[in-house]
């Protein structure tokens, strides 16, 4: 899509910080970490947010999360443990509108989330 940021990521007109990618998705360092491991995991074709995403229907968002759980893995923090976010819509703080979801470890998350 014209004038995405992450569609230019995961096509590499813009450079990222890739840690892991697979046939449908890519996963690159969060420019502005909020945790010690902070990875964004992307469908490399355009979603909107999640429910376009499930919409599609067709297993992306599995293979989505099992990237995210791969992550937490490759990153140490599966142990420890994580938290995947999706944003979504401005009161969910989305800012970027190709759906992606947060893999946040290496510190004790709050909760509830302000
Ligand atoms: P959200 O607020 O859920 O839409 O998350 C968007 C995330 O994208 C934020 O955490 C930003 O720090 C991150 N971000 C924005 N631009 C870039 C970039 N060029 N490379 C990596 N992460 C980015
Ligand atoms: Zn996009």
């Amino acid at each position: 899509m014209a004038d995405c940021l992450f569609c230019a990521i995961a096509s590499g007109e813009i450079p990222a910080t890739r840690v892991r990618e697979s046939g449908r998705t890519v996963a690159f360092r969060d420019i502005n970490p909020q945790a010690p491991v902070h990875v964004l995991v992307i469908p490399r074709e355009h979603y909107a947010d999640l429910a376009a995403l499930t919409a599609a229907g067709d297993g992306l968002l599995a293979e989505v999360a099992e990237q995210a759980a791969l992550i937490a893995d490759d990153e140490g923090v599966a142990d420890t443990g994580y938290r995947l976010v999706f944003n979504t819509g401005p009161e969910g703080g989305q800012t970027v509108q190709h759906v992606h979801v947060h893999v946040l470890g290496g510190r004790p998350m709050s909760w509830p989330p302000g």
